[in-house]
């Protein structure tokens, strides 16, 4: 079952799927993105998921927070 759509980590704004009744992950208007813990971190093999939404991601981005790292084609 598909569970409840997470809010944006940073500014905790109410986040929807573009299409709810998908299993697709696409956020509307943010990204979904996963983390692992490696060691090091008391969360080592440990995997979470969580939130960015758009204007919070644009503006982590911009202050250095968040690396830009590649652009992926779009598959069809
Ligand atoms: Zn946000």
């Amino acid at each position: 079952m598909r569970q409840p759509i997470l809010p944006c980590i940073v500014c905790n704004r109410k986040m929807d799927y573009l299409w709810p009744e998908e299993e697709l992950t696409n956020v509307d208007d943010g990204v979904d993105f996963y983390m692992t813990g490696c060691y090091g971190s008391k969360f080592d093999l440990q995997e979470f998921t969580a939130i960015l939404c758009d204007t919070c991601l644009e503006t982590a981005y911009n202050n250095g927070k968040v690396r830009f790292v590649k652009e992926h084609d779009i598959l069809f």
